[in-house]
């Protein structure tokens, strides 16, 4: 672990901002292992910093005014905090690049998605020249799965299996700002998801932009479901789950190894963005109605258990009343147990923002609230199907945290249902507790009897090891650390 390298008189602090999807979330854990290992330690709740990091999301119109706005309003606390640093990456700075600087003068760093690991030395060629540096890169320079992280959870661990996309989804601008798909190899992933297990990680979540063609870069389309199988020998990895997957290279072998390798858990993300097949086809998405339900009718013949969630898109420009309606249908028939659902925004730089036939606006929201209507009803009837069951739920943090008022925990069932359950003073963050489901919302469920039994684990005693940690100390070096947890939209929509 490096002593903190003292700037001037104190350890330098920094904070984290991160918008958008899991990939995003993850990034922000390379981001903070990095600036740890150069020295610098996280600022304490409600300290000023004395560097900001915009980890930044350029998915929805309003991202850039919402960054802008931001940088806007730490303008004032960076003139009245001698040292202060504001460094902007991610999808956003990988696109706007030198506008940001313009616009924003008061930046210092500005670096993009292929070269997260620049930033250290990049902050401190701004604090020596007293000059904003901005350097973006037109590909990967290193895998970011080689940089240094720290990690939000100690029990519960993101791990890239590939990073970019080969697909062209007309309404996303993925591709352009994290290039073309780029794999890990398997040997590299498993030793990592082993190193994590060693230190009390219970569960993992395989990430990519698109699971399933996970392998087409070294020429193995067999690869993803060969991956999910190898995880089922590691020993002590009691959870698996990926995210996104995408339903046009979603194959049977991956639904087989799902359904025959244990600690694959019945829960998957699949995104449909629209019902309609001609709707499907301007997004350029490669599949069409029937594939979707085949894919979900042979996932539940074989995970009759599973919970599947997914992506929606309303109001995609062209999208007629009976369109709409076919998405209506894919969704009374999929029987989702949730689904993130968007309305349409125009992204610059995507086709679909140049196609004809955009929607009004009063007609999208319309439309988008009958889907959440239907949807809601639809996840509340799946959550009854639960009461009566007994599960084993992995007890989290920040999700529910211990609620004094309700006595109640959280935590997530195997097929990631949320469970509120009644506080048990020896379950920690990390533990498994097997509770009752006595009732159901629709987006929760709630276990009100007592806790049948707490398993304490490794990742408990390592969520207590953390919490335990002295602070101000760099976190995330193996074994220490302070956890948080937010669930990030699941792919960039
Ligand atoms: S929506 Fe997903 S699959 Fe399509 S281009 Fe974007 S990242 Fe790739």
């Amino acid at each position: 672990m490096s002593t903190p390298t003292v700037f001037r008189d104190h350890t330098r602090t920094y904070e984290i901002r991160t918008y958008g999807c899991q990939m995003n979330v993850h990034d922000s854990e390379r981001l903070a292992g990095l600036l740890e290992e150069a020295g610098y330690a996280r600022a304490d709740d409600g300290a000023t910093p004395d560097v900001v990091v915009f980890n930044t999301c350029a998915v929805r119109e309003n991202a850039d005014n919402r960054l802008y706005g931001n940088l806007g309003h730490l303008r004032p606390v960076k003139d009245a905090h001698a040292g202060m640093q504001i460094a902007v990456g991610g999808c956003l700075a990988q696109k706007d690049r030198d506008t940001i600087v313009r616009r924003a003068p008061w930046v210092d760093v500005v670096f993009g998605t292929h070269n997260i690991g620049s930033l250290p030395v990049l902050l401190e060629r701004a604090r020596v020249q007293e000059e904003a540096q901005v350097e973006i890169k037109e590909a990967l320079e290193t895998f970011p799965s080689t940089l240094p992280t720290r990690r939000e959870s100690p029990y519960a661990a993101w791990v890239s299996i590939s990073v970019g996309c080969n697909n062209t989804c007309t309404f996303c601008i993925v591709p352009s700002l994290r290039g073309k798909e780029k794999d890990r190899r398997p040997g590299e992933i498993l030793a990592e998801i082993q190193a994590l297990v060693a230190e009390g990680v219970l569960e993992v979540t395989l990430l990519g932009q698109n699971v399933n063609s996970y392998g087409a870069e070294f020429g193995d389309r067999g690869a993803f479901a060969k991956l999910l199988r190898s995880c089922g020998e590691i020993d002590g990895l009691e959870r698996v789950r990926f995210t996104s997957p995408h339903p046009r290279d979603f194959t049977d072998d991956v639904i087989a190894a799902m359904a025959e390798t244990p600690n694959v858990m019945p829960s998957l993300h699949m995104p449909l963005q629209s019902g309609s097949d001609s709707v499907l086809k301007a997004m350029r998405r490669s599949y069409r109605q029937e594939k979707f339900l085949g894919i979900i009718e042979r996932v539940r013949a074989a995970i009759p258990d599973a919970a599947i969630t997914t992506d929606i898109i309303v109001g995609f420009p062209g999208e007629t009343g009976e369109d709409f309606e076919q998405t209506l249908h894919v969704v009374r028939e999929a029987r989702f147990s949730s689904a993130f659902t968007f309305q349409y925004s125009k992204r610059p730089g995507t086709p679909a923002a140049d196609m004809d036939g955009q929607v009004p606006k009063e007609v999208v929201q319309e439309r988008y609230e009958r889907l959440v209507a239907l949807q809601e009803e639809i996840s509340w009837a799946e959550n009854k199907k639960q009461v009566g069951r007994t599960l084993d739920v992995l007890v989290a943090e920040g999700e529910g945290r211990k609620d004094e008022r309700t006595h109640r925990m959280s935590g997530r069932a195997a097929d990631n249902r949320l469970v509120h359950f009644t506080q048990d003073e020896t379950a920690r963050p990390g533990d498994v507790v097997t509770v009752d489901v006595t009732y159901a919302a629709p987006h929760h469920l709630v276990a009100d009897g007592p806790v049948r039994a707490v398993r304490r684990t490794p990742a408990g005693d390592a969520w207590e090891r953390r919490t335990a940690a002295p602070k101000g100390v760099p976190l995330g070096m193996p074994g220490i650390g302070r956890p948080e947890s937010a669930p990030a939209a699941p792919s960039c929509k």
